[in-house]
């Protein structure tokens, strides 16, 4: 027998992906006496390992930094039963029941998926950027914006998410530098108009970040400008990257419903995916809300359609 045909017994559900939404997907279908089982990924926890405080989790009165949260799902998830793999699926098959998924030539099967590998915020590519990242680098104004209150803050990108997180940022910030390397945004008219006419923002058109400069937190941005090629300091404290985010799909193409952008395709208000038995929550399929509350919710929602699902379909 080859090492792909190894297989172990067939698991009720695998949740792929470790942060909110899978989490509490396990943390349900443990309860609900479904044994999960968490192929969680080689960057346990997902996006919010790289914030650090979260205020606006719903029972932490004082905040809590992002990556204890994510530790104190994981316990929770585990208490119940949940059991874990660290490590990076590498491949699936959903044309039959059950599910097939690869870990490298480790196989596993399972009667219900739940995917929930988020998605990936894009940055620019700059050593100084990774490494300032929580520490004045940001990609979520609202996960971040309060920390800026009368400071300078620099906005990257010219689509909605930019728009939007210039405007929101002006609640706090005493100035929003959108810097933008087109002489024109790409967002929505109505949003761009509201960013023009804001008089706390400064767009910088044309350019580009060609540096982040700080030792323990931001103190400016390097701007260069792509028509004269001028390189200009910009003091302030914050940058936030809104040049667009990509889901965790690659491995899922051509098995489940995708949108244009890459998100899977979820069934009006519920987590169902195109393929029956294959559920999705979180922000693998949102990318309105991204926030780790409504990413939970979704994994909530996944959980409870597995169960009724399985139910259902008499495979438990
Ligand atoms: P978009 O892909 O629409 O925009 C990304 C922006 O970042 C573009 O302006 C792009 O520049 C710029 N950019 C991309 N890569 C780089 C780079 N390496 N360096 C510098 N700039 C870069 O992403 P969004 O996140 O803004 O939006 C995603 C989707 O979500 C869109 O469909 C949007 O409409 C939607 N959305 C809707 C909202 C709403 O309606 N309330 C709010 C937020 C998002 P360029 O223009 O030159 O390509």
């Amino acid at each position: 027998m080859s090492e792909i045909e190894k297989t172990r017994k067939v698991e009720n559900v695998i949740i792929v992906g470790s942060g909110p939404a899978g989490l509490t997907a396990a943390i349900y279908s443990a309860r609900a006496n479904l044994s999960p089982f968490m192929i969680e990924g080689e960057e346990v926890g997902g996006q919010l390992m790289t914030t650090t405080e979260v205020e606006n989790y719903p029972g932490f009165t004082k905040g809590i930094m992002g990556p204890e949260l994510m530790t104190i799902m994981r316990e929770q998830a585990a208490r119940f039963g949940t059991r874990f793999l660290s490590k990076n699926v590498t491949k699936v098959d959903f044309s039959n029941r059950p599910f097939k998924i690869w870990v490298g030539s480790d196989l596993f099967e399972s009667r219900a998926v739940i995917i929930s590998t988020g998605a990936s915020a894009k940055y620019l590519g700059l050593a100084n950027e990774r490494r300032l990242l929580g520490r004045g680098v940001s990609a979520c104004a609202t996960c971040d914006g309060a920390f800026f209150r009368n400071q300078k803050v620099a906005v990257v990108g010219g689509g909605d998410t930019a728009m939007e997180e210039a405007n929101f940022l002006t609640k706090f910030a005493s100035k929003v530098v959108v810097i933008h390397r087109r002489d024109h945004f790409r967002a929505s008219k109505i949003m761009a108009e509201r960013v023009l006419n804001n008089p706390k923002i400064e767009v910088m058109w044309d350019s580009e970040i060609a540096d982040v400069v700080g030792d323990d937190g931001v103190t400016g941005v390097k701007v260069k400008n792509l028509k004269s090629g001028e390189l200009r300091d910009v003091p302030l404290e914050g940058v936030f990257i809104a040049i667009g985010h990509k889901p965790n799909t690659e491995v899922f193409k051509g098995q489940i419903a995708l949108d244009e952008t890459g998100y899977i395709v979820t069934e009006g208000k519920s987590t169902y995916t195109s393929v029956p038995g294959v559920f999705a929550a979180g922000d693998v399929q949102d990318h309105v809300y991204r926030q780790a509350v409504t990413a939970a919710g979704t994994g909530c929602m996944a959980a409870i359609d597995v169960e009724r699902w399985l139910e259902k379909s008499a495979h438990v």
